[in-house]
This record gives structure tokens, sequence and C-alpha cells, in this order.
């Protein structure tokens, strides 16, 4: 836990359920990012934290943003970004969305597809586009893939087909899967783009930019490759794919600028067993799947949790952690495992580490007429 989000924890006793982001560690997860990747440009992938002292933060140190919708186009104009920084990132827009984009001049735009191409030459003629290539998301704990891209071979007619409907052909995209803990993955997914860059040159579109995506890691219970080993070997697979004719890279890190960064106070509501003989407790917490720790599904993301009990002494048992709604599926983890202390009480705090990344943005608005988590920027 950051030291100062301990300190701030102690002294404001804020109301729990709430999210109290590092401001401090969110830029150094930023410069530390420009530095291992030096050749790229950060677009922000602001769906990970949107609060707007993150994304003043982020301006201000010059970043770019990836946006998703024209509602976060909106916000990270308001937090300061010039539109030339902003990205239209989401593969699936209403035209009438990219028509606005247009106007406000976005000139970045992303597409998967014949009828999303066809809505760009319409609504945004002439910008830059660039093709996102499917990847499978293997090795990675919340995949975000198979659901976008398309093939190589449909790429390459997309592209000859976009430069056809007079916009301009600019790059590929592709992302290697969210929490990505597979290193190698990189290598496959760059030269496979390389490919597409030789035979696109072929037919006489030259493309300039190669976007990677994110992937990149917070610190979960499972050990993973952290943000530098991801860097390196990004920029083993550029250097070996496109040598000298090394393209624009862009990189869209989401998890890793604002994961660590953030810690969730919440409270224990109730402790208790099921039966005289089962005596594995339940912990409910007032905060579950609704209250923004949905990336819990299938227990695919394992939180790091801390008590006030924690020590090398601290006896712990076998527990089954759930949220507090009047619903089945608000279990946090039953089979993974978890064990926390025997001493816990109904009423003590405890804290789940590295969760600014995708659980705000995730809350349910008002089930069982909870509040939607608030967040501390600090
Ligand atoms: C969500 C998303 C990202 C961020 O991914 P992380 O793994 O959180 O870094 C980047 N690019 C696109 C297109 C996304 O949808």
């Amino acid at each position: 836990m950051t030291s100062r989000i301990q300190r701030y924890l102690a002294d404001a006793q804020p109301q729990t359920p709430c999210l109290v982001v590092d401001l401090e560690a969110v830029a150094e997860a930023y410069e530390s990012l420009q530095r291992s990747l030096p050749m790229a440009t950060i677009y922000y992938a602001m769906k990970a934290n949107p609060a707007k002292p993150v994304l003043q933060l982020l301006a201000g140190m010059g970043s770019s943003f990836d946006c998703a919708s024209v509602y976060e186009i909106e916000d990270a104009l308001a937090a300061g970004a010039p539109v030339e920084k902003l990205s239209f990132g989401n593969t699936i827009k209403k035209q009438s969305d990219i028509a606005r984009a247009r106007a406000w001049g976005v000139d970045m735009y992303a597409f998967d597809s014949v009828a999303e191409l066809t809505k760009l030459a319409a609504a945004a003629p002439g910008a830059k586009v660039y093709c996102r290539l499917v990847m499978d998301g293997a090795g990675a704990d919340w995949p975000l893939a198979r659901k976008f891209g398309c093939e190589l071979e449909m790429a390459y007619d997309l592209m000859l087909k976009a430069r056809d409907l007079g916009l301009d052909p600019y790059g590929l995209s592709f992302h290697v899967g969210s929490q990505q803990r597979d290193v190698g993955q990189w290598d496959l997914a760059v030269g496979r783009t390389a490919m597409l860059f030789t035979d696109l040159a072929e037919a006489g579109v030259k493309l300039r930019m190669v976007n990677i995506g994110g992937g990149f890691t917070a610190r979960y219970r499972t050990e993973a490759p952290d943000q530098h080993d991801h860097a390196t070997a990004v920029i083993e697979a550029l250097n070996k794919h496109f040598g000298n004719r090394m393209p624009e890279v862009v990189v869209e890190p989401g998890r890793s600028m604002v994961g660590d960064a953030g810690i969730i106070q919440a409270e224990v509501v109730l402790i208790s067993t099921k039966g005289y003989d089962d005596d594995t407790r339940w912990v409910y917490l007032d905060i579950g799947k609704f209250g923004g720790l949905i990336e819990t599904m299938d227990e695919a993301i394992k939180y790091r949790f801390r008590t006030p009990y924690d020590g090398e002494n601290a006896r712990t048992s076998p527990v089954i952690i759930a949220g507090p709604t009047c619903d089945e599926v608000d279990v946090l983890y039953r089979d993974s495992g978890y064990e926390l202390p025997d001493a816990l009480n109904v009423g003590d705090k405890i804290e789940i580490l590295s969760t600014g990344a995708y659980t705000t943005t995730y809350c349910s608005v008002g089930f069982n007429g909870l509040p939607p988590l608030e967040t501390h920027c600090i």
C-alpha cells in the first residue's frame, strides 16, 4: 500500500466502500512507461479510470488519450487534452458519433470491419484510420480479444478499401489481452503486424503506425511480468520485425497506469458459516461484484487483501469472500483458495489492493439502493 494512501485513510476516515487513488503513483507509472518505451506515444485508455484528477494529471504530463465514446472524448477535452491527442479507438461506433467527433477535430479512428469503414468514409472523410487485428487473448487474465479485430486477410483488403474510399490508411492495431502474463505474445502480434505492413507496401499502401494496445500488468495475487518486462519484450519484437523501418508506435495502457495506484477500503459486514458440519467462513464485505469488483467474474482477477491482523504469526483459515447485495452471483472468491485471519471481526476495515483500474467504471447504479463507488484522488 502506498504510504500516502495509508495516511489518508487514517486521517480522513472516509466512508466505505471507497477507492483512494494516489496521483503521484499514476504519474510515476506514466513516466516509467515512457522511460521503458521511449519510442512510443502513450494513449491512456480512459475506461480504466476516468476520474477527472487522473485525466487532468495525465493531460498535463502530455499524455494522449484512447477514447471509446463521444462522452470520453468530451471528458478528455474538458481535462485539457488537445484534440490532436485523442483517438476514437472503439471499433463499434454510431455514425452520428463519428460525425460529432470529426466536427470536434478528432483525426484518428479504429475499425475492424467493412461496415465500420463505410461509416468512417461517410462521416469522417480523409481521417486517419487503423485496422484492429484479431488476437486470441492467450496468456491474459482478462482477454479483451476475440470480440475485436479481424483476420489478417480481411485487414489487408480493408486497408486497400480505406484508401479507395478516400480515408488515410494509417496503421494497424492489436490488443494482446489485458493483464497479459506471457511476454511471448508480443513477438507473435508484432510479427503478424509487420507481415501485413510488408504485404500492403507491395500493394502501394504504405502504413505509418502500429498500435500495440494495452496488456501491461498490475500487481494482483498471481505473479505476472511487470511493466518493464513487457516493455523489454515489446522493444525486442519491434526491432526484430521492423528493424530500421520502424513506424510510429502507439501504446494504450489502462490497467498499468492506474491499477497499482488505487486501494479500495471496505468494511466487513458479516462473518458466518452455513451449518455445523461446514466451518468455512463466509466473509461478506460492503463491496462486491456490483460495487465495482466485476473483474472477479470467474475469479479472473485475484486481488490482494490487507487486514488489521496481517503478519507472520497471524492464524488464517479458508474463506469465501462475498459482496453485500441480494444477488447469488455477488460472490468474489469461492474456488481460489483465499484465506483470511481468524481474528477478523465484523466491523473491521479491510483493504483491497491494486484496485485503481476497472472498478469505479464498472459499478452498478443503485442496485439494492447502494450508492456508486466513491473515488478520492490524493
Ligand atoms: C481497454 C483497452 C486498452 C487498455 O488495456 P489494458 O490492458 O487495461 O492496458 C487499450 N486499448 C484498447 C483498444 C482497449 O479497449
